[in-house]
């Protein structure tokens, strides 16, 4: 565990896949401590954070998880176990959580849904047997407390930051920003168009991005990385980074239809490991379909094919 300004307490868990560790922060407040995020559930998880917690002053009040994705909820069961404080996660993440970790199997909508972008039958599976490596390690916390945007947890904020996940959380105050996934350096933080997520995943985080600059931070903590000195800056390169993504892919479309999966051959290269490729349709996609609302693309769909013209 280590000890940051303003007696915020970090704790770096480990990721078998890249960027190989995750942060959680404890923020100490008037009613106890309260725990942003968890990392994966690993089948030791629970020893581990009695080892972190053990000697931390005080008790843990809360447990909060700013978005559903493995590395952020996966062993929030085991530390609200371990501790018996409750969980608190947003009302939309939530309600995505359910859908893709819980009972629906969620497999087949994603085959129909790479399918029809145009992934190839052999390698479709191979993207859902990738994106299925994580499950065994999400023990996410049913019925947790809902919150939304604006909602006040001992003196921090909640703070919208959708995009990287349609309802992720950030919290705020007193300058300092616990960013989640949201504002993150040197990586940019993946921004993908996903079954049943928002239409323009891009937009919503180029406007969330935004709002950082407005909201002046002067300090965050990002979930993966070291603490960013000038979160404002960074907001305005990865909205500058994404503007030029946006005039890449806007380059690579002609007349002749092409899938999201044709086209994140140009923007992120040929070799990529299925894992990264799953990535990389995605995030092509939520780019081609913020050129479609920006007017600078066309969308065309079949039942059985999505595929992208110039405009
Ligand atoms: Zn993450």
């Amino acid at each position: 565990m280590d000890e940051l300004a303003g007696g915020i307490r970090r704790v770096t868990l480990p990721l078998p896949t890249r960027p190989g560790h995750v942060h959680s922060y404890l923020l100490p407040g008037d009613e106890g401590w309260t725990v942003v995020d968890t990392g994966l559930g690993l089948p030791d998880a629970r020893e581990r954070w009695a080892r972190e917690l053990e000697g931390l002053p005080g008790h843990v009040r809360r447990i909060v998880v700013t978005h559903f994705h493995p590395d952020h909820v996966g062993a929030a069961r085991d530390l609200s176990e371990l501790t018996g404080a409750p969980v608190l996660q947003g009302r939309l993440d939530y309600a995505q959580c359910e859908l893709v970790w819980g009972e629906t199997d969620w497999g087949p909508v994603l085959v129909d849904w790479f399918r029809r972008h145009g992934v190839p039958e052999g390698m479709v599976t191979e993207l859902i047997e990738q994106g299925s490596l994580y499950r065994p390690f999400i023990r996410y916390q049913p019925d947790p407390e809902l919150i939304d945007p604006g909602d006040a947890i001992d003196g921090w904020r909640a703070v919208a930051a959708p995009g990287h996940a349609d309802g992720q959380l950030m919290l705020l105050r007193d300058g300092v920003l616990v960013a989640a996934d949201h504002v993150l350096d040197p990586i940019s933080p993946t921004v993908g168009l996903w079954p049943r997520s928002r239409p323009d995943p891009l937009g919503d985080y180029v406007g969330a991005l935004r709002a950082v600059v407005e909201l002046g931070p002067t300090f965050a903590l990002p979930g993966h990385g070291e603490p960013i000195a000038d979160p404002v800056r960074r907001a305005r390169q990865l909205i500058a980074h994404h503007d030029e993504r946006l005039q890449a892919t806007a380059a690579m479309l002609h007349d002749e239809p092409q899938s999201g999966y044709d086209v994140s051959f140009p923007l992120f290269g040929d070799d990529l490991k299925p894992a990264a490729r799953r990535f990389a349709v995605a995030e092509t996609l939520s780019h081609l379909e913020r050129l479609v609302l920006a007017a600078g693309a066309r969308r065309h769909e079949t039942a059985e094919r999505v595929t992208y013209t110039a405009r």
